[in-house]
């Protein structure tokens, strides 16, 4: 890590505006998943630093929801270029913590900037109504406030765009934050503080803190002072934050698990649904919540789809460590992600299904699986009831449209889904039928901070990215003018 400009890389949570450990002096240590070695360790903070945090973001709250959209989108583009400044760095922090290609840490980061821009122009635009009144001496107003202080807890999968797209909305709407990065990818959101720093963003608008997840979600689900709380992450921790959230009445926005169908219909330009397949399925090694995880393929066109995808997956997926300019497949997060990839292949090839390439773990340093390639996928296996998380593409084989609609949605989850067809009248009918809050038609990465981006179903709650987004930030209020 010496290639960097330390200024960004902080192991310090910033609260407040200042640099701080936990009380305890404990700390939790980060691993590079390409090779194994220790990168730095944050600190393990717990109810009473939370509780320090949200108090420091309820003092930034009345000063910077006075601002003008225009003065805080002023700070936020100053926010921006100090992110563009240090793009270089902050990439070669979330490749080392976090593994994927550099090339790709870069492109994150770069959304995330576009999320903060778009929202900063967008806070400018939070209209309110006057609603012609059924009284002749009364006026009716509606106008926008912004919830408060926001609680955002983040995910390792994309470290940097998870928080910049959470941020960009709330900075926006006039709240402040508190933000708890995930334990393997302190080191991007911590560089936040150090760019608000830089930026010259007033103390307290925006606090990171690290440590002890469920005394921290605790403390924010249960201080009053705290009136949001966004969490990208598991289905599981999403319920459950949910639950606790909803006993005090707060504002929740929820982007959880996944289980993306990807269908090919016998009409379809294969080599397009090819390439989408490669992207969709591949990109961050399979680990991302939009990820294919079922693909489904008609009856008509399988044995080619499963040639082709195979030739492009051993012509353009190499695996290695994201700081080579060649790597497109980073390491795997961790030990338990390589684990889930392993049972999710060894499931399926005993109930029956083929392996056509990859199916192993990578001999060597760090946490690598090999991309892999299943056919003769059935509904009886894992991977059709469960986001694998890797790279694992399994193909299944369906006869006709209503197969498809009925498999695809046969999930409790509803985020992502893509087909593929050149029919006006099936893409259509198949777009309608979807349960899904995103469909891809004859694309595999949709993802813009101008569209919507939210799921349904035990999905989610809520859309990031576009106007939509700042609702979820805001709360509306009617006022009654009498005595005209
Ligand atoms: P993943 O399986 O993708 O790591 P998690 O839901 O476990 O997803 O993690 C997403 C985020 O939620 C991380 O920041 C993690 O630390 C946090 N988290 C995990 N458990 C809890 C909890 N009980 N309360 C609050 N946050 C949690």
């Amino acid at each position: 890590m010496s290639s960097f400009n330390p200024a960004i890389f902080k192991d310090l949570n910033y609260i407040g505006g200042e640099w701080v450990g936990a009380d305890s002096g404990q700390t939790v240590a980060v691993t590079n998943p390409a090779t194994g070695d220790h990168i730095g360790s944050v600190p393990m903070c717990g109810r009473a630093e939370t509780n320090r945090a949200i108090a420091a973001a309820t003092s930034a709250l009345p000063a910077w929801k006075a601002l003008t959209a225009d003065a805080r989108a002023t700070h936020m583009v100053n926010l921006c270029d100090a992110i563009m400044d240090h793009l270089d760095d902050l990439a070669i922090v979330l490749t080392s913590e976090m593994g994927k290609p550099l090339a790709e840490a870069k492109g994150e980061i770069a959304l995330g900037v576009k999320y903060i821009r778009f929202f900063a122009e967008e806070g400018k635009r939070i209209y309110g109504d006057t609603i012609p009144s059924p009284w002749a001496d009364r006026r009716i107003v509606v106008t926008k406030e912004p919830v408060g202080v926001a609680g955002a807890i983040t995910p390792w999968n994309f470290p940097n765009s998870m928080i910049a797209r959470k941020l960009g909305a709330a900075l926006a709407s006039g709240c402040t934050m508190v933000i708890k990065p995930s334990e393997f990818t302190p080191f991007s959101a911590l560089a936040f503080g150090a760019l608000a720093d830089k930026a010259g963003l007033p103390k307290g608008v925006i606090n990171i803190l690290t440590g002890d997840a469920p005394a921290i979600g605790e403390e924010m689900c249960e201080n009053p002072d705290l009136r949001k709380i966004t969490f990208t992450g598991s289905t599981r921790v999403g319920k459950l934050l949910a639950a606790n959230a909803g006993k005090h009445m707060k504002k929740i926005s929820m982007e959880l698990g996944g289980n993306a169908p990807f269908i090919v219909f016998d009409d379809a330009d294969l080599d397009r649904a090819v390439e989408g397949a490669i992207a969709s399925k591949f990109r961050n090694s399979g680990q991302t919540c939009v990820c294919a995880n079922r693909i489904y393929v008609q009856a008509g066109v399988y044995d080619q789809f499963a040639d082709k995808l195979k030739a492009a997956m051993e012509a353009q997926l190499s695996p290695g460590n994201g700081m080579e300019p060649d790597t497109t497949q980073g390491p795997l997060i961790n030990e338990a992600a390589v684990d889930k990839v392993a049972a999710h292949v060894a499931d399926a090839l005993e109930k029956g299904a083929t392996l056509v390439t990859g199916g192993k773990r990578l001999e060597t340093a760090g946490t690598f699986y090999a991309p892999t390639l299943l056919t003769g996928m059935t509904q009886e296996m894992r991977v059709a009831h469960e986001e694998t998380f890797g790279p694992l593409a399994g193909l299944f084989k369906f006869e006709t449209e209503e197969d498809a609609i009925r498999l695809a949605n046969d999930t409790e989850y509803g985020l992502a889904c893509y087909f593929y067809s050149n029919g006006l009248g099936r893409t259509y009918r198949v777009m309608e039928q979807l349960q899904y809050g995103l469909v891809g038609v004859n694309e595999g990465v949709i993802t813009t901070e101008v569209a919507p981006f939210g799921g349904v179903k035990d999905s989610g709650l809520g859309n990031e990215g576009s106007k939509y987004g700042l609702d979820d930030y805001l709360n509306i209020k009617y006022s009654c003018i009498g005595g005209l």
